[in-house]
């Protein structure tokens, strides 16, 4: 029988992978609710129209990406290529929108998108979101970046963090801009790459963040140049809060979200360590979309991080979180078993300020040979050997497996012992 094996694009998330998503996501929870977020989360797949029209069915993720089924109904049904379409949905679903004027929710969890796996690019995953609804001011834009500032600060990512910054207009100055960056593509159509003459009518501006197509463009018109008052004036407060607070950031002209339910701000947050893809998370207005989704006008502001790719990046810099300390409780012979059993739920139940250890009982079926095989590799620390002819005399045997010493000591001083060697290696 050949073993199984997880599916193409996937991995099991172990290790010192899994302690730094742990950190990024505790840091997250914290800063979440220091921003005055509440916590969501939303099912891994929803109605397959939700996501064609909440993410544009123009683009790469719904075009080719996503993973769709039908449930044993016959309703069509999609695996979650993003967060912000589900948290809308139940933003309009629960009521939020005539209950609670400013709502904001954070979420984290899987996504799912069948892209050709590479380098820090998985089918399957994992991301950190929150969606602010109800605050028109510029004070949500720039309060948003400052978030993703803290988060990333506070799980230890502060080396080489970029944040590019720009406003893509509104309803009001988009349509103008999008017919001139038109007709400038259109002059230049042989140019162009085949999604982005397919693309051209209904959504030219991805040409200006198409890899191959964008760095050629180096004359197309800006939409700061194009952008009516109340954007500019947005924008310029944005910038100027920002500065203010301070924040470092860089205004990025050529940056764009391709969507028509984006308005004014949008950033990227980018991160070395990546290889090809340095970007770690993105964001931005998006005052369109919850009517896009059948609710009332209602202005909103939110991002996503990645967080495998902030665990890379973090990594990349040095990150590391040790797993706790550990200890084994081996036994062997008559009668050592509730004694052993008790010391390892007594080592457990004493509460220490600090990082706990971790504690492991040996099978009491198996050899003493087979436990001590056992304590190799799970990585134990200590070992306790609870034996026959020591618990006669009130005594266990305490090996320390880094040093391998070992002494006899009394069972009633072995937590002690124990708690207090942790302490001074912690
Ligand atoms: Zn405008
Ligand atoms: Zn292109």
């Amino acid at each position: 029988m050949t073993r199984p094996s997880a599916p193409r694009g996937t991995r099991d998330i172990v290790d010192l992978d899994v302690r730094t998503f742990r950190r990024l996501e505790g840091c997250a929870g914290a800063c979440f609710e220091m921003y005055g977020y509440e916590e969501i989360r939303t099912p891994t797949f929803e109605s397959a129209d939700l996501f064609s029209r909440a993410v544009g069915d123009t683009t790469d993720i719904v075009e080719k990406e996503m993973y769709l089924f039908e449930d044993r109904g016959g309703r069509p049904l999609a695996l979650r290529p993003e967060g912000t379409a589900g948290v809308v949905r139940a933003y309009l679903e629960h009521g939020w929108d005539q209950s609670a004027p400013v709502k904001k929710l954070w979420y984290g969890g899987p996504m799912f998108r069948a892209e050709r796996p590479q380098a820090g690019r998985y089918r399957e995953f994992w991301q950190i979101g929150g969606e602010s609804f109800g605050n028109p001011s510029p004070q949500a834009d720039a309060e948003t970046l400052l978030l993703v500032r803290d988060i990333l600060t506070s799980s230890g990512l502060t080396n080489g963090v970029r944040f590019l910054v720009n406003s893509i207009g509104c309803a009001v100055c988009r349509p103008a801009y999008r017919e001139a960056l038109k007709a400038y593509l259109t002059e230049r159509k042989s140019d162009l790459c085949e999604n982005c003459v397919r693309r051209l009518e209904r959504n030219p501006l991805r040409a200006l963040d198409c890899k191959g197509d964008g760095p050629k463009f180096t004359e197309a018109p800006l939409m700061a140049d194009h952008l009516c008052d109340a954007c500019r004036a947005h924008r310029d407060e944005v910038y100027s809060l920002l500065k203010a607070t301070p924040f470092s950031f860089e205004e990025s002209p050529r940056l764009v979200r391709g969507l028509d339910y984006y308005t004014r701000t949008v950033f990227e947050v980018t991160a070395p360590g990546q290889g090809s893809q340095d970007a770690i998370g993105a964001g931005g207005r998006y005052d369109g979309l919850v009517k896009l989704l059948g609710g009332p006008d209602t202005p909103a502001v939110g991002f996503a991080l990645g967080v495998d790719r902030v665990a890379r990046a973090l990594q990349a810099q040095g990150f590391s979180a040790p797993p706790p300390k550990k200890i084994f409780i081996a036994q062997a012979g008559v009668g050592t078993s509730v004694t052993a059993f008790t010391l390892a739920q007594k080592l457990r139940t004493f509460v220490k300020s600090g990082r706990m250890p971790a504690i492991e009982i040996g099978a009491s079926t198996k050899s003493l040979k087979a436990q001590f095989r056992a304590a190799d590799g799970w990585g134990a620390d200590w070992l306790v050997l609870v034996g026959e002819e020591e618990l006669k005399k009130g005594a266990v045997v305490l090996k320390n497996l880094r040093s391998h010493s070992q002494e006899e000591i009394p069972l009633v001083e072995v937590v002690d012992r124990l708690l207090t060697s942790i302490g001074k290696t912690n």
